[in-house]
């Protein structure tokens, strides 16, 4: 989901982020995953920023970009407030569609070595937080606790009418969406009554429910925004993942921290306008790069024992070559 401005409680926090970076370093990041380590076993306050590259790893589709289409449209088309007002079953038919994929969908080994790492690190007294773009809750399957989904989550419902949230893991959402929702473009639209959508059951509401989550064009929720300001002032290092670094303000949080000084570091597939800002960068997986930096002390001993070998028998090999 893209924001285009903050709201006006969050608007000091636009501002902060929108500082000028001219004091950075702009040498190539180190891909030294010893060096990295040294950081993060020293550190007592981690930020672990997640996008949509992790959630991919998983087969999750996020219906944006090249082939990446339910029926005709894109997501962007779909999760808007214009889309739901002129046609709430399609919107509906759409998301009941990704809720029911994520039933078989799992949390893979990025997702589960950054839980790993909180639930052992918070034993030491230090802190892990994941602020994730991603709506799918698999942070939280894969045990993670402490998290920050700043765009919401598929499964969670908000009231037109009164305001109230919920958390909602029915599946179907409700009966008139049973067997709805397929994604093929031949597919006609379901045209379910209004009345017959998710509704509210709180006393004498029953209004029309909608996904809890940012659509394009709205604005991300203030209270969320200053607690995830109060992490990144207070990090000690910080962790991009899985995340082009194109979707603002979340794109900003990363090089927020990185311009006071704290070190970053990106996981991703490839470079993004962001890397020259960061310490570090792991180009690959994040199921492949994240689980050897996030692992325990006592793999580090075997990371550098595996090391020392290896330089060993190279300067044994050149004595002999
Ligand atoms: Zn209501």
């Amino acid at each position: 989901m893209i924001v285009s401005r903050c709201t006006c409680r969050a608007s000091h926090l636009y501002a902060h982020l929108s500082k000028p970076w001219g004091c950075l370093d702009m040498a190539r990041p180190s891909s030294d995953l010893a060096a990295f380590r040294d950081i993060f076993l020293r550190s007592k306050n981690i930020a672990i920023i997640t996008g949509a590259g992790v959630s991919a790893e998983s087969g999750v589709p996020t219906f944006r970009g090249a082939g990446g289409y339910w029926r005709k449209w894109q997501a962007q088309e779909l999760a808007t407030p214009e889309a739901f007002s002129r046609n709430p079953s399609r919107v509906w038919e759409f998301y009941h569609y990704r809720r029911e994929v994520m039933l078989t969908k799992n949390p893979n080994p990025a997702h589960l070595a950054i839980a790993e790492c909180e639930n052992r690190l918070s034993k030491q007294g230090c802190a892990v937080t994941v602020i994730t773009q991603n709506i799918d809750e698999l942070h939280r399957r894969a045990g993670s606790k402490n998290i920050m989904e700043i765009h919401g989550s598929l499964f969670r419902t908000r009231c037109m009418s009164c305001g109230h949230e919920a958390a909602n893991y029915n599946s179907p959402i409700c009966a008139a969406l049973k067997g709805k929702g397929a994604p093929d473009p031949d597919t006609d639209d379901a045209r379910i009554p209004v009345q017959q959508l998710p509704r509210c059951e709180q006393k004498s509401c029953h209004g029309l429910l909608r996904p809890a989550v940012v659509w394009f064009g709205e604005t991300l929720d203030s209270d969320i925004l200053i607690r995830v300001e109060k992490v990144l002032d207070s990090c000690d290092l910080c962790l991009v993942v899985g995340t082009s670094s194109v979707v603002y303000p979340a794109a900003m949080f990363a090089q927020q921290v990185a311009a006071r000084g704290i070190p970053v570091a990106e996981f991703n597939m490839e470079d993004t306008p962001a890397t020259m800002r960061f310490k570090f960068h792991f180009r690959g997986p994040c199921g492949t790069t994240l689980p050897p930096a996030l692992t325990s002390v006592f793999n580090t001993g075997a990371l550098r024992w595996y090391i020392m070998m290896i330089y060993w028998l190279t300067i044994k090999r050149n004595q002999h070559g």
